[in-house]
């Protein structure tokens, strides 16, 4: 279940979402974790019911990819490119 809008904006990981409708999900304009209406949270082709650290937490968001689970699911959301 996907948590509603002020909640997304308050996220205390500090990304900032938009809306993506190719993807059905929310994707953050900093650094591309995507948020899935499954209440995943999608980055660099892994996923968590954990919401990454945004951009400039390296330690944190290394941790989280160790924790992650590899998105075996690729094709169901697009690619998002963050450069
Ligand atoms: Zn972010």
């Amino acid at each position: 279940m996907a948590r509603n809008a002020l909640a997304r904006l308050q996220n205390p990981a500090g990304h900032h979402y938009i809306w993506y409708a190719d993807g059905n999900c929310h994707v953050c304009t900093d650094c591309g974790t995507a948020e899935h209406r499954n209440g995943r949270f999608y980055y660099l082709g892994r996923w968590s019911k954990d919401e990454p650290p945004c951009e400039g937490n390296h330690v944190a968001r290394q941790s989280w990819l160790d924790t992650s689970n590899p998105d075996e699911d690729e094709f169901k959301h697009a690619e998002v490119n963050h450069a």
